[in-house]
């Protein structure tokens, strides 16, 4: 039996799928997902490779502006895919600048146009939303178009969009059901005139002069890809930016970005947003000003919150069935195997404590599951040295502990830190500035010198990182890595220069070829 189909009231199907599951003695699926982004797809994938019976649910919530996606999750509909093609879109609109100066003839002014950008966007994410239900299919996995909710730690039950009640039993069930960004609740007219990252990729008309509220990588990326298209975009944040980042490429980060024609209001947050009754589609943002003890005020097309992520816990009934959360964060709470407080039930990707909020970490943990459910595996997920990329309009991309975190972790007397600030080549003819190309590495003072971090701002940062994320993951060392031959002329093949000493305090600019 795949489901039961039942109009009845959900504790008489309940009762009725425990009644029949006590009889026969087994539930319908071996696994069972909830949440079909990156996380949960994966699993169910790589569960189904070992010939299991498997089903999905997934349901978007629509945002609070209504605007709602298909299968496939934050990474594929709200996150890594159409912001890194809105990057794109900006980094070509600098790259027509630079086409002059190799002798491009560019009739000016050269326009962009977001419904032209957000169309392409828009089409692409369809045609992978439509490529993961094919292959659920191929791979005979059964998807829910549904928001599931437990009754009983093997059982879950929603609702389809027609209103028909539809009640699910497994052995196993893992919770991969990711977070949506956060609203202030403190600020008049958040909800009412704001938007957030659920939204801004999916928006048919540009947003026009934009106020993105929040010091995280989204909100620093968003403003990166606005203000390379052209529109007049401000960042407000009341803290640090990439908080949990090294904070002093942070800071060359968010430099750069001001250079490149973001405007910061730094030490600020907003206490209200109002509509402009004459002109309908202007919002007033009133914010004070912590450095000044001010209030200022200024209009703006559109606010994006960019202030955090919460998990996606509110429906999933998970008291009723004991999976323990954390009360601060309200993550699901899971060991190295990604159990949760009840047998048989897992959790994977965002919705997970202390584990890193990105695609790649929650898909390789949803297949390393599977295969340790299924497959006779014992390998456990490995979260150290985890490789990420910040996409602002300069990249910053790093591996491993940042300066601050192996001072703490070492003490400063027993960390190494190597650094350059270098000119890409393709910046010399282009006439562009290169202040914050910059790169460090951090490694251990004794011994062997082993490399505890690296940290990389420039074109290109997560390709150049991702190769050097191997080395470190393998224990490389200083030594080693001068004697790795750089492939000249690039940008990565500084790192395998890096010879100043931050605590030489000699000039780190690297100069000729
Ligand atoms: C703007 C932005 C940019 C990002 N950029 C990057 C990047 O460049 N690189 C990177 O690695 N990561 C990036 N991320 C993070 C990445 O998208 C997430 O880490 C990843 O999607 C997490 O996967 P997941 O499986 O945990 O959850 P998700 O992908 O969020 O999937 C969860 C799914 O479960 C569904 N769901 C929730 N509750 C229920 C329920 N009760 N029943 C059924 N379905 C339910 C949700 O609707 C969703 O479809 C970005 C995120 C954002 C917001």
């Amino acid at each position: 039996m795949a489901a039961l189909w039942r109009r009845a009231r959900l504790p008489a199907v309940s009762g009725l799928c425990r009644t029949l599951r006590a009889l026969s003695g087994k539930n319908e699926y071996d696994l069972l997902v909830i949440g079909g982004g990156s996380g949960g797809l994966a699993c169910a994938k790589e569960a189904a490779q070992f010939g299991r019976k498997v089903a999905v649910l997934d349901y978007v919530e629509p945002s609070p502006r209504g605007t709602a996606w298909g299968l496939g999750g934050t990474c594929v509909n709200v996150g890594c895919i159409p912001k890194k093609l809105m990057h794109q879109a900006a980094l070509l609109g600098s790259a027509i600048k630079d086409a002059q100066h190799y002798g491009w003839n560019i009739s000016q002014p050269v326009h962009h146009t977001w419904s032209v950008m957000a169309q392409g966007v828009q089409n692409y994410v369809k045609s992978l939303n439509w490529g993961h239900r094919v292959q659920l299919q191929e791979k005979k996995v059964k998807y829910f178009n549904i928001k599931g909710s437990f009754s009983d730690p093997h059982t879950v039950r929603g609702l389809t969009k027609a209103g028909k009640e539809i009640v699910v039993t497994a052995d196993n069930i893992v919770i991969a059901t990711g977070g949506r960004p956060k609203y202030p609740t403190h600020v008049a007219g958040a909800l009412e005139y704001g938007i957030t990252s659920d939204d801004i990729f999916w928006l048919k008309k540009s947003p026009g002069k934009t106020l993105v509220v929040g010091a995280s990588y989204v909100s620093l990326e968003c403003a990166g890809f606005l203000t390379g298209i052209g529109l007049d975009t401000t960042v407000m944040m009341r803290s640090v930016p990439l908080r949990g980042f090294d904070q002093q490429m942070a800071s060359l980060v968010t430099e750069h970005m001001e250079s490149y024609g973001t405007k910061f209001l730094r030490r600020c947050f907003p206490t209200k947003v109002e509509k402009l009754e004459m002109e309908s589609d202007r919002l007033q943002v009133t914010w004070k000003n912590a450095d000044l003890d001010t209030e200022e005020t200024d209009s703006f097309n559109t606010v994006m919150w960019a202030v955090g992520r919460a998990p996606d816990t509110k429906t999933l009934n998970l008291e009723t069935v004991g999976v323990k959360t954390n009360s601060e964060t309200g993550k699901i709470i899971v060991d190295a195997s990604e159990a949760t407080s009840v047998p048989h039930i897992y959790a994977v990707g965002d919705i997970t404590e202390g584990r890193p909020e990105l695609t790649p970490t929650a898909i390789a943990a949803g297949k390393l599951l599977a295969q340790r459910l299924f497959g006779q595996s014992s390998e456990l997920m490995d979260y150290d040295n985890v490789p990420t990329t910040v996409f602002t309009p300069l990249e910053y991309g790093c591996v491993g502990l940042s300066e601050e975190a192996a001072v703490q972790r070492h003490g400063s007397n027993n960390i190494e830190v190597f650094h350059a600030y270098y000119k890409p080549l393709e910046f010399t003819v282009a006439e562009r500035d290169a202040t914050q190309c910059y790169m460090k590495m951090v490694c251990l003072r004794e011994r062997e010198q082993r490399i505890l971090g690296l940290h990389f701002i420039g074109p290109n940062a997560g390709e150049v990182i991702q190769g050097f994320a191997l080395g470190i993951k393998c224990g490389a060392t200083y030594p080693q890595m001068m004697k790795t031959v750089g492939i000249h002329p690039t940008c990565a093949e500084e790192v395998t220069k890096l010879h100043i000493t931050k605590r030489s305090g000699l000039d780190a600019t690297v100069t000729g070829c």
